[in-house]
C-alpha cells in the first residue's frame, strides 16, 4: 500500500483512557483536547491554534471565518478537500498553474489571475513542498488578499527557521490517518489574529458564543478525547518516524535519482522535511508511461497512487465550470505522476523491489 497509519504501543494508548472512564468527559475541549492544543503550538511554533474533526472542515471553516466574498486563486493540483472547500463556502475558486519543479502555485499565474474580485489566495503545500511563501506574501500584501494554506501535508516542516504554519493569515494542517503525523481523523488551523481563533472556538461548535448567544452558522467539528489521546501518542514518536521515513526516501533517491526520464523532487537546503510523500514524475523520454509503471506495480501487489490524478479541475462534479487546460503544467504532471509506497516500517528490501519493477 501507498501507506500504513502508524500506530502507538496498544497499552500506550490503552493507558490513556482509564480518566475519560472516570471523567466521563468524551469530547467538548476536553483534557487530552487542550493538551494537545499546547503541545501542537509549541511544535509548530505558531502563535495560535485550533484542533478540528478532520482538515477539511478546518479549512472550510478557516475559509467562513474570514468572512470573505468573491474570487480565490487556489491550484486544481491537490486533493478535493481544497477545491471543495472553497466553493462550498460561496466562493469561486479562480485556478493558477503550478511550478514544474515542485508541483506548488506559480506565483506568475496569481498575479496574472487577480482581479477586482480577487478575495484571497489558497495555495498548497502540496507533497510538503513548500509554496514561495515569501512572493505569494507580497502578492497579497500588494493586493491586500488573505493567504490561507493547505497545509495537509506539511505538518512539522519548517522553512528559513521558521515553522511552516507561521506563514499566511492562517494554514491548515490534516491528521488523517494517512498523514506524517495523524489523530485517527483530525486537523488543526493555525492563525495569528486571535480573533480569527475565537471565530473557529465559536464555527467548529454551532457558532455558539455563549449559553444563550449563538452568534455564527457554525458546525459541528470538534475533536473529540479519543482522537487527541492518539495524537499525543502519536507526538511522541513522531521524530523517530520522521527519521525512518527518511532513510527510505534516501533509498529511493539511490535507486532512482540518475534515471533518464524520471524526475524526483529535491528537498531545498532552507527545508526541514517530513517526508510525506514521494512522488515521481515519469517524463515522456522514460521508457514507461506512468500509468503502465502503475500497472506493473499493482500486479506485484504493490499500490503506488496516481496522486494527484485527475485535476480537482477535471472532476466530475465541476463538469463545465472550469478549464484544465488552462492550467497546462498541472495537466502535464497530473498526468504523468506517481507517488510510491511510502510510511516508517516500509523495509528496504520492499522499496529495492519497487524500483526494480520501475527500472525492468
Ligand atoms: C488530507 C488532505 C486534506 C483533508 O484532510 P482530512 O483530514 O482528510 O479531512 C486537505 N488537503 C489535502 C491536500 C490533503 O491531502
Amino acid at each position: 500500500m501507498v501507506t500504513k497509519s502508524s500506530m502507538p504501543e496498544f497499552e500506550e494508548y490503552t493507558a490513556m483512557l482509564r480518566p475519560l472512564w472516570e471523567s466521563h468527559w468524551l469530547t467538548n475541549m476536553g483534557i487530552y483536547h487542550n493538551e494537545l492544543e499546547i503541545k501542537l503550538k509549541k511544535y509548530l511554533t505558531v502563535q495560535g491554534l485550533s484542533l478540528f474533526t478532520n482538515g477539511h472542515m478546518a479549512l472550510e471553516l478557516v475559509l467562513q471565518a474570514f468572512n470573505i466574498d468573491g474570487e480565490v486563486i487556489t491550484t486544481p493540483f491537490t486533493f478535493a478537500s481544497t477545491t471543495h472547500a472553497i466553493v462550498r463556502n460561496g466562493l469561486k475558486p479562480v485556478f493558477a498553474d503550478i511550478r514544474k519543479d515542485n508541483f506548488t502555485i506559480d506565483t506568475n499565474s496569481i498575479e496574472k489571475l487577480v482581479s477586482p474580485k480577487t478575495v484571497a489566495i489558497v495555495p498548497v503545500h502540496v507533497y510538503g513542498n513548500i509554496c514561495d511563501v515569501d512572493k505569494i506574501k507580497q502578492i497579497a500584501d500588494k493586493y491586500e488578499l488573505k493567504v490561507i494554506y493547505d497545509a495537509a501535508h506539511a505538518f512539522g516542516i519548517r522553512y528559513n527557521g521558521k515553522g511552516i504554519g507561521e506563514y499566511g493569515d492562517a494554514s491548515m494542517f490534516s491528521f488523517h490517518a494517512t498523514k506524517v503525523f495523524h489523530t485517527i481523523e483530525g486537523g488543526a488551523v493555525c492563525y495569528k489574529n486571535a480573533e480569527i481563533g475565537e471565530k473557529l472556538y465559536e464555527l467548529k461548535n454551532f457558532g455558539i458564543q455563549s449559553e444563550e448567544v449563538i452568534s455564527g452558522v457554525g458546525a459541528n467539528a470538534k475533536m473529540n478525547e479519543f482522537q487527541a489521546a492518539m495524537g499525543l501518542c502519536n507526538l511522541k514518536h513522531l521524530e523517530t518516524e520522521i527519521h525512518k521515513r527518511k532513510y527510505i526516501v534516501e533509498k529511493y533517491w539511490e535507486y532512482l535519482g540518475d534515471t533518464k526520464g524520471i524526475y524526483l523532487c529535491h528537498i531545498p537546503e532552507n527545508t526541514i522535511s517530513n517526508y510525506a510523500y514521494f512522488p515521481v514524475l515519469f517524463e515522456d523520454t522514460f521508457k514507461k508511461s506512468r500509468d503502465q509503471v502503475y500497472e506493473e506495480l499493482k500486479q506485484n501487489n504493490i499500490y503506488a497512487r496516481k496522486y494527484f490524478y485527475p485535476l480537482t479541475t477535471d472532476y466530475n462534479c465541476y463538469h463545465n465550470q472550469y478549464d484544465s487546460t488552462k492550467t497546462p503544467i498541472a495537466k502535464y504532471i497530473a498526468q504523468r505522476i506517481l507517488t510510491l509506497p511510502l510510511y516508517a516500517d516500509l523495509k528496504l528490501e520492499q522499496v529495492k523491489q519497487i524500483c526494480e519493477i520501475i527500472l525492468h
